[in-house]
């Protein structure tokens, strides 16, 4: 029954229309949606590590991202408020101002992140408006795994090989076809870079940038890479090592301008129609990768989070190792693949998977600097940065 009910999306790292449950179950429950994305002013600080949560190229990919999604809901009637502050406290106002009856949004698994949605949690209570939670990141759904999270095996090869067996990935959800917003509904402040602190100097270093943020660039870089992308559709090509089966769409996977699923469902067409290949092989096991992180993540919780680790391991590194890790951040090592990997992720934000494991595993295992030095460097200036991968890969590799 949908009444005159008003629910509140609160997006985060879901900035898409298409496969998004929270926006989709809130059309059919709501008269009035009032769909919104808080830039938290938490992901814009220092860590312990000396090393910025969110660097300058991720920002711009999220502010590309956000007006992205503001595009997509204004082509179906609606819009997106956006807005800078901490969402405990801009949440509750906009829900009062507006009657909101609930708040939808997807849950995370990160400790920082799960700690904000238990602030958002309890700031909306004392108004007596739930936070509904939705599970919608990963490509198998929590409640169709064949093992209850606890049990779920912390091998790879066991997780696959039962999953694989006895698990389905359900479909996508349906895009909305309209949504209706509120008459007095403001989409607040359109945000640039400086407004998020950065300064001119770093902002030149972007114009070169060759990722554009947004669903519809998303949605376009995944049609190329299946229909257009030549050594996909070649099988000669596929059997050709040269060849790295990398699909490049991680930076829009991880903000959620494109959904796990929505990937899996274009791998299962293009092979009914062309078959399957090492391409598409690599693709679906990656994705799987993917959601194995963020289960363990769930699994082990607290113990990969940035201030647990920092509490109970070094947290000082001693002047020599500072050195080396100055060198290594800075492409100085004196290897040119070390260096020439390093130099690529700061001036693009990307690095293929090869160069992180090898450059991870120089910093460890050559430069004797505790792993997450590294992995908190990776948190600034990756572009498809997510807390359960960046930081999965890097304890998996530091064994
Ligand atoms: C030290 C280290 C840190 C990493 N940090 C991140 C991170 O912060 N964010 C991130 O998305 N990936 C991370 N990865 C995984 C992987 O390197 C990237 O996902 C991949 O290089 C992205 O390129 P692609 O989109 O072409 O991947 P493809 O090979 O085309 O794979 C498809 C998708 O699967 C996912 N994926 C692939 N490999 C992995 C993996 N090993 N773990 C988790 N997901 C995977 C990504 O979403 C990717 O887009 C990290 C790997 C290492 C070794």
């Amino acid at each position: 029954m949908i009444g005159d009910r008003t629910i509140l999306v609160w997006f985060r790292n879901d900035l898409r229309i298409h496969d998004n449950e929270i926006l989709i179950e809130a059309c059919k429950k709501a008269s009035k949606i009032i769909p919104i994305y808080c830039f938290d002013p938490r992901y814009f600080t220092e860590t312990p590590f000396g090393t910025l949560k969110t660097g300058v190229i991720r920002a711009k990919f999220l502010l590309e991202s956000v007006t992205g999604l503001q595009k997509s809901l204004q082509k179906i009637g609606g819009d997106l408020m956006i807005v800078c502050g901490r969402p405990e406290e801009i949440l509750p106002e906009i829900a009062g101002k507006f009657n909101v009856s609930e708040v939808y949004h997807h849950r995370e698994v990160a400790l920082e992140e799960t700690e904000i949605s238990g602030l958002v949690e309890a700031a909306l209570w004392k108004k007596q408006i739930n936070l509904k939670h939705f599970i919608g990141h990963t490509l198998y759904h929590k409640e169709d795994l064949p093992f209850p999270i606890k049990d779920i095996p912390d091998s790879f090869t066991l997780f696959k090989k039962k999953v694989e067996r006895e698990s389905e990935v359900r479909s996508c959800f349906q895009t909305p076809a309209s949504i209706t917003i509120p008459v007095d509904f403001e989409s607040g402040q359109v945000l640039n870079l400086s407004d998020l602190g950065f300064k001119d100097t770093s902002i030149q270093e972007l114009l070169n940038s060759e990722f554009l943020g947004g669903e519809a660039e998303g949605i376009k870089r995944m049609r190329h890479f299946f229909r257009e992308s030549a050594w996909v559709r070649d099988p000669k090509n596929n059997k050709n090592d040269v060849f790295y089966h990398s699909s490049g769409l991680s930076p829009w996977i991880a903000a959620g301008c494109l959904s796990a699923r929505e990937v899996y469902h274009e791998i299962k067409k293009y092979e009914q129609e062309y078959g399957s290949n090492d391409a598409t092989t690599a693709l679906r096991l990656n994705l799987l990768w993917r959601d194995y992180f963020r289960f363990m993540f769930k699994k082990h919780g607290n113990k990969f989070s940035i201030k647990e680790v920092f509490k109970n391991s070094i947290s000082t590194i001693d002047k020599a190792q500072q050195k080396l890790l100055m060198e290594w951040k800075n492409g100085q090592t004196g290897i040119a693949f070390i260096d020439a990997c390093m130099r690529e992720l700061n001036h693009s934000g990307f690095l293929s998977h090869k160069g992180r494991q090898m450059t991870a595993s120089y910093l460890v295992n050559d430069l004797n600097v505790p792993w997450v030095y590294g992995a908190a460097f990776f948190e600034e200036k990756l572009i498809d940065f997510s807390p359960a991968s960046n930081w999965g890969n890097w304890a998996n590799l530091a064994g």
